[in-house]
């Protein structure tokens, strides 16, 4: 429970006039999502999902989650750029999952005709959960990073001030002073500004490479108009868009409806469902194009978890930061465990582990998204199925990671008013520009907060089981 709020979360009338006066917020202050019904029509919108209150994060942690970014930043391109790690981080892998192979083959087809573009932009999050020790203290332990379209750096910007209305309502004006500023969107506007400066065409736009589905648009739209405010033009298109139109000049410029793309900004292409053959036709385009990719596929590729469990190997990470023992020991020291689920009997200890202990473990596939992992008792379900064949090489094996569950109230429309217990992940964003050999940008752009009810094993609010929140330093 948090400790700050207890009776006010008990507080019945209390909360009733609170969630309306939060929802109203949340709209006043513009964190909106189009409904289910209408995903691709603004005459009718709601507020996104979020928690009625802040919940709490220590200090610390917070500050230790914003200050390892910047090494993220640096280790993911890294790992892009290092072919030989790739190759052989992903081999098993690629012969047993269509998706990333398929991915690796376009990784492949780029690096043999040779690449093109020298600028390179990562936008990513890397998400956090934070592990109750024995002696009740917390450790900062990394889920995942999220290379490819991590969401959620717009709505995230506005957030704050739902948070701080609420608990001025409720009468704890000190409180609101634990809530920190955050602004996602003005730094991911920032590395997609400096790219475009660099690709150095005034006249080429910014492509949002969008789904079908528009629910998450106010989100994306927070980082279109800091762009148009720096007199950058932004179009969105779906890949049958660039199927139909696009096409690469002789000096592999990228031309959509006619016009010059210095940036494509991937928030889609993450799963495989988004991939028809024609959108995989389109993304090979994309990738052989002088257009600036955020992410490029290598980049893609090193969010994938199996480089995330590769990379927890003793001396991967010494293998990229040769000198830089404490920029290591930072990053190591939010890994959870990972283990690999080869052939072999490295991978058979594993399993063997996962089948004696499956509640202390996450069983992990290559997808993206939410909603794809595996817990518990269907651990043994899967594993027993595929134990003896290679088709285990597409799962990683991770540590579950368990967080001090605290009470909150989820507010999403349609779902009733109760009293939840929750857990919380944290994400950071990470921006850089690399041109040539140079980082000419590389920072932490901001932060989000996602609570779930601990009724779900799994995460995501596309997915429909986290919500937004705001961290409550403590
Ligand atoms: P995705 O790319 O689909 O978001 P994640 O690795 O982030 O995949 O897993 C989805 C969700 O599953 C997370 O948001 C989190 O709620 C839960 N989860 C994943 N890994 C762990 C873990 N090691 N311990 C506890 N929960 C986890
Ligand atoms: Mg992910
Ligand atoms: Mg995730």
């Amino acid at each position: 429970v948090s400790i700050q709020l207890k009776d006010v979360l008990m507080d019945t009338d209390l909360i009733k006039v609170l969630v309306d006066v939060a929802k109203d917020s949340a709209l006043l202050n513009g964190v909106l999502m189009r409904t289910k019904e209408t995903p691709n029509s603004s005459e009718v919108v709601t507020y996104a999902p979020f928690t009625l209150f802040p919940s709490p994060v220590p200090k610390a942690i917070f500050h230790q989650a914003l200050t390892v970014q910047t090494h993220f930043n640096r280790l993911v391109d890294k790992i892009s750029q290092d072919s030989n790690f790739l190759e052989e981080a992903l081999a098993s892998t690629i012969k047993v999952d269509n998706f990333t192979e398929r991915l690796f083959n376009i990784y492949r087809h780029v690096l043999q005709e040779g690449r093109t573009q020298s600028i390179v932009l990562g936008l990513n999050r890397s998400d956090y959960m934070l592990d109750q020790k024995e002696d009740g203290s917390a450790s900062l332990k990394q889920i995942e990073i999220n290379t490819i379209a991590a969401s959620f750096g717009g709505l995230s910007s506005r957030t704050p001030n739902i948070h701080r209305h609420v608990l001025k309502v409720a009468g704890r004006l000190e409180e609101c002073k634990r809530i920190l500023d955050n602004n996602p969107s003005a730094g991911l506007a920032e590395g997609l500004s400096k790219a475009w400066d660099l690709y150095g065409s005034e006249r080429a736009v910014i492509l949002f490479l969008i789904e079908e589905v528009q629910r998450n648009i106010y989100d994306h739209r927070y980082v279109e108009n800091e762009l148009w405010k720096r007199n950058i033009p932004v179009i969105r298109r779906q890949f049958e868009d660039v199927c139909k139109t696009g096409c690469l000049d002789q000096n592999k410029r990228l031309f959509v409806d006619g016009r010059e793309v210095a940036i494509v900004y991937f928030r889609n292409g993450y799963m495989p469902q988004n991939y028809t053959e024609q959108n995989w036709e389109a993304r090979l385009m994309i990738e052989r194009s002088l257009a600036v990719k955020c992410p490029d596929i290598s980049t893609h590729l090193a969010g994938t978890k199996k480089v995330q469990q590769e990379l927890c190997r003793p001396g991967v990470l010494e293998r990229f930061f040769p000198g830089e023992p404490d920029v290591v020991e930072q990053i190591r020291a939010t890994f959870a465990g990972l283990y690999t689920l080869d052939m072999g009997p490295e991978g058979d200890k594993t399993v063997a582990m996962a089948l004696a202990k499956p509640n202390q473990f996450v069983l992990k596939p290559q997808r993206e998204g939410g909603g794809n992992n595996i817990y518990g008792a269907e651990i043994c379900h899967v594993l027993e199925g595929v134990k003896n064949s290679t088709e285990r090489m597409a799962y990683i094996l991770m540590d579950k990671v368990q967080p001090r569950p605290v009470h909150n109230y989820l507010l999403r429309l349609g779902s009733p008013l109760k009293l939840s217990t929750c857990l919380s992940e944290l994400g950071v964003f990470g921006v850089y520009v690399r041109y040539g050999q140079d980082m000419v940008l590389n920072e932490c752009a901001g932060h989000l907060l996602r609570t779930k009810s601990d009724e779900h094993s799994d995460g995501g609010v596309a997915a429909g089981v986290a919500v937004l929140d705001n961290p409550f330093l403590v």
